[in-house]
C-alpha cells in the first residue's frame, strides 16, 4: 500500500514537472525537434515541385530560405534542456525560442511567396494555402505548450497572405472577382480552424485538470485504503492490550450501562461478561464500604464526558472488598458526540494497606515520642522536688557551725546534688531539643559581666583540682550584643566544665575574641586545656547524644555524654557552631562560636550574684507561702528566717485565697501543683475576684518554658524553679516588695 501511494505521488510530481512553464518549453522543444524531418520533406516536395515546373535555381532557393529559418529554430531549441538544468530562466528562453519561432514562419512565408511568384495563378493559390494551412495548423499544434511561438507563427502566416494577395491586386493586376475569391477561400480555412484552435487551449486545459483529478483520486483512494488497514492494525492491537491487561477494563456506553469488561475484570471479581453487560457498575461492584461521593463523581464524569479520577472499595461476586484506583477516559465519535467511556481499575489494596500501616506505625511513634516528652517533664518535676529539699537544707547546714568533718560531708552533699541537677537539666534541655520545644530567646545584654559570671562560678572547681583558669578578652570586643545569655552561659559552663573535669594538671585557657571569617557578628570563645585529650577518631563523635571518647572516661570522670550535643545544637540555633581540635595525650580545644550582633541599645542590668538585698527592704512585710510539700515548706522558713518580716503559710490553693483576704500579704510564694486548687487556679481567683492584689511569685519544679508562661497568663508576677537558692529567693521577695512600694506610691 505505501508503495502504490508513493507511486502515486510521484505520478502527480511528475504531471506537475511536466506542466510548469519549463515543463511545457521542454515538451514543446521535444516535439519540434521530433517533427523536423517530416517538416523538411514537405518543403523538399515544394522546392521540386518549383525545380520541374520553373527552374532548378528557383527550387533550391525556395528550399534554402525555408532550411534557414528551420535550422535557427532547431539550434535553439536543441539547447533548451541543458540551458534550463544550468539554471538560466526560463522567461529568457521562452522569448529567445519565440523569436526563433519566428524566424522559422518567416523562412517557410519566404518559400511560400516564391511558390506564389513563380507558379501559374490558378495552381498556386491551393498549394500555398496547403503550405500556409499545414504551418498554421502546426502552430496551433503548439499553442498548449509555447503561446508566444505559436501566436507569432500565425501573425507571420496571416502577414504573409494578406500581402500575397494585396501584391496579386496591385502588382499583378489580377482580377478583381479572383482576388475576392481567394480572400474568401483563406477565411473559409481559416474559420474551419477555430474550433481546433479553441480545442487546443481551452479543450487541453480541461484535459490537463482531468488527468489531475485522476492522479489526485486515485492518491486519496490509496490514502484511505492505508488508513483504513492501519485502523485495522491498530484495533486489533487494542483489543489484544485490552484483552491480556492486568488492569480491569470496563467499557460502558453513554448511559454508563456496560457493554464490555475484559478478562482481567472476570479475573479479580468472578463476574463474566454476560452477568454485567447492560447493568450500571454501581450495581455489581459497589457494596456497603464503597464511597458515594467517588461513585457520584464517575457517574457525573459519564454523564458529562469529562475524565475522572478516583479511589474507592469494590467488590467481588463474593462480596470481598478490595480497594481500586480508577481512570475514567470518554470516547466521542466523530461528531463530537459521546460514544462510550472507558473505565481501567486497578487494585491498590496492598498500597492502601501499607498507608494505613505506615499511618499507624506514624501515630504510634508520636505517641511514644508525646509519652517520652510527658514523662522527662514528670520524672524532672518529680526529681526537682526533693532536690528543692536537698540542696536548701544543705545550703542551711552550710552556714551553721559544724566542724571541719561535718562541713566536708555537707560539701559532698551540696556537690552532689548541683551535679545530679545537671543531668536533670540536660536530659530536660536534650528532649526539649528533640521535640523542637527549645527557642532561643533573644535580648541586649553586656558581654563582659556574663563571661565574669561564669569564670566566678567555674573558678572554684578549677581551683580545688589545682588548675589555673586563665581568661583573656580581645579588646574590640562589643560592649552590649543582642542574643541569648542564659544559653551561652550553659554552652561555656559546659565547655569550660568539662576542660576542667578532663584536666589533671596545667591550666585551662579562655581566649574571648570575635569571629575572623564566617558571620559578621561572630563572637568566637576557644577553650582550651593541658588535659587527656581525644583520639582523633572519636573527635566528631563526642558531639553524638549520649557519646563520650571512650568507656573508661566515663567511669573515670562520669558524666552522661549529653552536654557538648546540646551546647553544639544551641550553639547552631544562634547562628554558630562548636568546634573541636586535640590531641591524644596534650590537651583539646573547643571552639564556641555565635553569631550575636552589637546594639547600642540599653543592656540588660548585670545583676551581681553575690550581692544580697539589704534586711531593711524586707522590714515589715508579709509573706505567704502557698506550698503542700512539708519539707519545701520547712526549707523556706528557714531560707528567711532571720528577716524582719512575716511568713504565713497555706497548704493549697484554697487556703492561700483564704488567706489573702484575710491577711493582705504584700507577697504570694505559690506552688503550681497542690490539692483542693493548684496555684494558677488561685492566683486567677485573686486577679480576678479579690480586692487585695499581692505579688505573686511562682515557686515550682515546673521548669518548662510553657510552665513559666502559664504562669504569667494566670497573673504572677514572677517564676522560680525549684531548687531554690537562698538569694535567688530573697532577690525576687526583695523585687516583689519593691514593686508593690512603687505601684503604692504611684497610686
Ligand atoms: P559528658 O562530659 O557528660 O560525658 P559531653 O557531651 O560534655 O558529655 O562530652 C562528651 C565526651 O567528650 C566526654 O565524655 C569526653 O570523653 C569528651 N570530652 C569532652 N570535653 C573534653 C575535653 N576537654 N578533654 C577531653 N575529652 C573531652
Amino acid at each position: 500500500m505505501a508503495a502504490e501511494i508513493h507511486e502515486l505521488n510521484r505520478a502527480l510530481e511528475a504531471f506537475d514537472r511536466r506542466n510548469t512553464p519549463a515543463g511545457l518549453l521542454v515538451r514543446y522543444a521535444r516535439g519540434r525537434l521530433r517533427y523536423f524531418f517530416s517538416r523538411q520533406a514537405l518543403t523538399l516536395f515544394g522546392a521540386m515541385v518549383l525545380a520541374f515546373s520553373v527552374s532548378l535555381q528557383t527550387g533550391l532557393l525556395a528550399m534554402s530560405v525555408a532550411a534557414v529559418g528551420e535550422l535557427i529554430d532547431s539550434y535553439l531549441l536543441r539547447g533548451v534542456e541543458k540551458q534550463l538544468n544550468r539554471g538560466v530562466p526560463v522567461q529568457d528562453l521562452l522569448r529567445k525560442t519565440a523569436v526563433s519561432a519566428f524566424a522559422q514562419a518567416l523562412g517557410l512565408s519566404a518559400f511560400v511567396a516564391i511558390l506564389w511568384l513563380a507558379i501559374p495563378r490558378e495552381a498556386a493559390l491551393l498549394l500555398c494555402l496547403a503550405y500556409m494551412g499545414a504551418g498554421a495548423v502546426n502552430a496551433i499544434m503548439a499553442l498548449a505548450y509555447h503561446r508566444t511561438a505559436a501566436y507569432t507563427r500565425l501573425v507571420v502566416y496571416g502577414v504573409t497572405v494578406t500581402l500575397l494577395f494585396v501584391a496579386d491586386f496591385y502588382v499583378l493586376h489580377y482580377q478583381r472577382e479572383q482576388f475576392f475569391y481567394n480572400i474568401a477561400a483563406t477565411l473559409m480555412v481559416a474559420y474551419t480552424m477555430l474550433p481546433f484552435v479553441s480545442y487546443v487551449t481551452t479543450g487541453r486545459l480541461r484535459d490537463l485538470r482531468q488527468q489531475r483529478r485522476q492522479i489526485e483520486q486515485g492518491l486519496a483512494l490509496a490514502k484511505a485504503n492505508a488508513s483504513l488497514l492501519e485502523r485495522q492494525r491498530e484495533g486489533r492491537r487494542l483489543s489484544s492490550i485490552a484483552e491480556n491487561a492486568d488492569d480491569s477494563i470496563i467499557m460502558l456506553d453513554a448511559d454508563a450501562h456496560t457493554l464490555w469488561v475484559n478478562p482481567a475484570f472476570t479475573r479479580k471479581t468472578g463476574y463474566k461478561l454476560s452477568e454485567v453487560v447492560g447493568k450500571h457498575p454501581t450495581d455489581y461492584l459497589h457494596g456497603p464500604r464503597s464511597d458515594p461521593a467517588i461513585l457520584n463523581l464517575f457517574n457525573e464524569a459519564v454523564r458529562t464526558g469529562v475524565p475522572a479520577h478516583g479511589e474507592n472499595v469494590n467488590y467481588t461476586k463474593i462480596g470481598a472488598p478490595f480497594w481500586v484506583e480508577t481512570n475514567l477516559s470518554p470516547v466521542f465519535d466523530e461528531h463530537g458526540n459521546l460514544e462510550m467511556a472507558i473505565s481501567v481499575d486497578r487494585d491498590i489494596t496492598l498500597k492502601k494497606q501499607r498507608e494505613t500501616e505506615l499511618a499507624e506505625a506514624k501515630r504510634a511513634a508520636e505517641q511514644g515520642e508525646r509519652a517520652k516528652t510527658a514523662f522527662l517533664a514528670t520524672m524532672s518535676h518529680e526529681i526537682r522536688t526533693p532536690m528543692n529539699g536537698i540542696i536548701g537544707m544543705s545550703d542551711l547546714l552550710n552556714e551553721a557551725n559544724l566542724n571541719k568533718e561535718d562541713a566536708l560531708y555537707v560539701q559532698t552533699i551540696r556537690h552532689s546534688s548541683e551535679a545530679l541537677l545537671t543531668i536533670i537539666n540536660d536530659i530536660l534541655d536534650f528532649s526539649k531539643l528533640q521535640d523542637g520545644h527549645l527557642k532561643i530567646s533573644s535580648i541586649a545584654f553586656e558581654l563582659q559581666p556574663c563571661l565574669d559570671e561564669v569564670m566566678n562560678l567555674m573558678r572554684p572547681q578549677a581551683h580545688a583540682k589545682g588548675i589555673a583558669l586563665k581568661a583573656d578578652i580581645a579588646d574590640n570586643l562589643p560592649r552590649t550584643v543582642w542574643g541569648d545569655d542564659g544559653r551561652l552561659r550553659q554552652i561555656l559552663v559546659n565547655v569550660i566544665g568539662n576542660a576542667i573535669k578532663f584536666t589533671e594538671s596545667g591550666d585551662v585557657h579562655v581566649h574571648v575574641g570575635t569571629v575572623e571569617e564566617g558571620p559578621d557578628h561572630g563572637l568566637e570563645i576557644a577553650v582550651t586545656d593541658t588535659g587527656i585529650g581525644i583520639p582523633p577518631d572519636r573527635i566528631e563523635t563526642v558531639f553524638d547524644q549520649f557519646a563520650q571518647a571512650d568507656a573508661a572516661t566515663t567511669r573515670r570522670f562520669g558524666g552522661t555524654g549529653l552536654g557538648l550535643a546540646i551546647s553544639r545544637q544551641l550553639a547552631r540555633m544562634m547562628g554558630g557552631d562548636v568546634i573541636a581540635t586535640s590531641s591524644l595525650g596534650v590537651g583539646s580545644c573547643f571552639v564556641i562560636q555565635v553569631d550575636f550582633p552589637e546594639v547600642n541599645l540599653p543592656a540588660k542590668r548585670a545583676v551581681n550574684p553575690d550581692v544580697l538585698p539589704e534586711p531593711e527592704v524586707f522590714d515589715g512585710a508579709t509573706v505567704l507561702l502557698a506550698e503542700d510539700n512539708r519539707t519545701n515548706r520547712f526549707l523556706v522558713q528557714k531560707l528567711l528566717k532571720d528577716l524582719p518580716l512575716t511568713l504565713v503559710t497555706a497548704v493549697n490553693g484554697k487556703e492561700a485565697v483564704d488567706m489573702v483576704e484575710e491577711l493582705r500579704p504584700d507577697v504570694v510564694l505559690m506552688d503550681m501543683s497542690m490539692p483542693v486548687m493548684d496555684g494558677l487556679d488561685a492566683t486567677r481567683f485573686i486577679r480576678n475576684r479579690m480586692a487585695a492584689q499581692p505579688h505573686i511569685i511562682a515557686l515550682t519544679a515546673n521548669a518548662y518554658r510553657s510552665d513559666r508562661q502559664a504562669c504569667m497568663e494566670a497573673g504572677m508576677n514572677g517564676f522560680l524553679p525549684k531548687p531554690v537558692r537562698r538569694a535567688e529567693l530573697l532577690k525576687a521577695v526583695a523585687k516583689g516588695l519593691e514593686s508593690r512600694k512603687l505601684s503604692t506610691s504611684a497610686r
